[in-house]
């Protein structure tokens, strides 16, 4: 029988009563492998309210305390380390190296942000008045909402929890409907530590349902969203209504500029693993190649033949393989559509460009576009695939304005060996990150944030931590 998950509230899993149910499936069999409830805006509301009960305690103790949970929850994580992985695979499609990787950084993640306990400050301003301090304390805001996405299920609960938390604030997570397995596994664990009843809550279902009354709920003082442009732009326009704290991670189109003293070998490496690591579908992959014309010929082939030869299938079948499936059909009529609409704009196609029949599974072949116009879809559009198109261009000022040219501005790359031209286009490219010869994986004591469409706020490091607190300034007359 499949497995019916249920919401963990105050804690305690509780069943849903009646309601509509939604199937999980493993993308690489399309076999459905659970079921969750699609949580109505009556059992959201319960587990805002059990949360804004366990805050006002646990707001109050030490924060080293707090970071001890977390500390007892990392190291449950390690210990479970091998199922958490394989589930994560087997609904996600990412293979299980990778998904390994998620779990491990998971554990680390929350030993980091449990190291923040005695860092966290406030400041002492001199005053205008005789006699007076100003002191400026960080508060918790309360009850902090998490929505996430399917892409580092796992790793995202902890990025959302492990500030929160620490700094004293109760959670309610909502994970994606495409990949709660891995959630309430978390849950689990949270269960089998210290953390009291009612500062960790999981409610499942669907982002209009679920979602949509968490955003709604005035007893959340922050939603912490990260996924696709769209819905952030829903859950800021639904945190208005509460003027609700929104920080929102989404979407990406990150441009990879190769220039033409850059180390191709190096650049095609990484851009190659940076689209193929779990099937391309990261925020910060490279999404667009712009490259030196006088490199062109020499980046194109070795980088097609790279592409090529990487294999994709089952990645619970078949541990070998380079990629998995995408997360579903829908994932996959999008980039088939991106990639056809492409080819009649005008673009060639020098590998791929086709759905892989594998007999059941989401799979796209790895694939690299060359004339793709600076104003084409493919190049402005984020494509979560294997695919990439690619652009030429004759100087670095014409590379800069181009990468800027994007309503995205998560992330960004450049090939160079000269430092100059390295921080030159530092200085003038203008997203949340910039690798300098790499791609991903951002470290959890940066700043990961985006400009323009691509979010609000950020996460990591001093300053993703701080984003869970308010400040509170007191006037002291003496
Ligand atoms: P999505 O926006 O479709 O869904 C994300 C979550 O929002 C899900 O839990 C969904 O149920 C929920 N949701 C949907 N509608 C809602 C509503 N009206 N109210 C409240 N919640 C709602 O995104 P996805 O497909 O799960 O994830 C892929 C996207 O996430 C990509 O765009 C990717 O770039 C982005 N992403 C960004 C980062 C980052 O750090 N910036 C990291 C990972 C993924």
């Amino acid at each position: 029988m499949t497995t019916r998950h249920r919401n963990f509230i105050n804690g305690k899993f509780v069943d849903t009563a009646g309601g509509n149910f939604i199937p999980v499936f493993n993308p690489a069999t399309d076999q459905v492998i659970s079921e969750i409830p699609d949580t109505p805006a009556g059992v959201v509301a319960e587990a805002v309210a059990a949360a804004k009960a366990a805050q006002k305690g646990w707001g109050k103790l030490p924060a080293i305390q707090r970071a001890a949970a977390l500390r007892a929850l990392s190291a449950k994580i390690r210990e479970n380390q091998t199922a958490l992985a394989r589930t994560i695979v087997e609904e996600q499609g990412k293979i299980l190296g990778l998904a390994e990787v998620e779990v491990a950084f998971t554990a680390d993640y929350l030993d980091y942000m449990a190291e923040w306990a005695r860092r966290i400050e406030g400041e002492i301003i001199t005053s205008d008045r005789p006699g007076e301090n100003i002191f400026l304390f960080r508060q918790p805001i309360g009850v902090v909402g998490g929505i996430l996405p399917w892409n580092f299920p796992f790793f995202l609960i902890a990025r959302k929890l492990g500030p929160a938390l620490v700094t004293g604030n109760a959670v309610v997570i909502k994970p994606s409907e495409e990949t709660p397995n891995n959630a309430a596994m978390f849950a689990q664990l949270v269960a089998e530590t210290d953390i009291p009843p009612g500062i960790v809550n999981f409610v499942f279902g669907g982002g209009g349902s679920t979602g949509a009354a968490l955003c709604d709920d005035p007893d959340v003082g922050m939603l912490s969203f990260t996924g696709s442009v769209e819905t952030g732009s829903r859950i800021m326009a639904a945190a208005a209504k509460n003027i609700t704290k929104v920080n929102l991670e989404l979407g990406g189109k990150a441009p990879a500029i190769v220039l033409a003293d850059a180390d191709i070998d190096l650049s095609v490496k990484a851009i190659r693993d940076s689209r193929v690591i779990n099937s391309g579908q990261v925020c910060n992959c490279a999404e667009r190649v712009y490259v030196d014309r006088r490199v062109e010929d020499e980046f194109v082939s070795k980088l097609a033949s790279a592409m090529d030869q990487a294999t994709y299938g089952d990645p619970l079948a078949n541990q070998s393989v380079d990629m998995g499936p995408l997360i579903n059909k829908k994932g996959l009529a999008k980039v088939e559509g991106l990639v056809q609409r492409a080819l009649k704009a005008g673009a060639n196609l020098v590998t791929g460009g086709s759905v892989a029949e594998l007999g059941s599974g989401s799979y796209y072949r790895p694939t690299v576009l060359t004339g793709c116009g600076q104003a084409d879809e493919i190049m402005q559009k984020e494509i979560f695939g294997p695919v990439i198109p690619v652009n030429t261009f004759d100087t670095l000022d014409e590379a800069i304005e181009r990468a800027n040219d994007s309503i995205y501005g998560l992330t960004s790359s450049i090939y160079t060996r000269d430092i100059g031209v390295a921080m030159r286009a530092c200085n003038e490219i203008r997203f949340g990150e910039t690798y300098i010869n790499r791609e991903n994986f951002e470290a959890m004591q940066g700043f990961h944030a985006g400009t323009r469409r691509s979010g609000i706020g950020g996460a990591d490091g001093k300053h993703g931590l701080y984003e869970y607190t308010q400040t509170h300034v007191v006037y002291l007359q003496s």
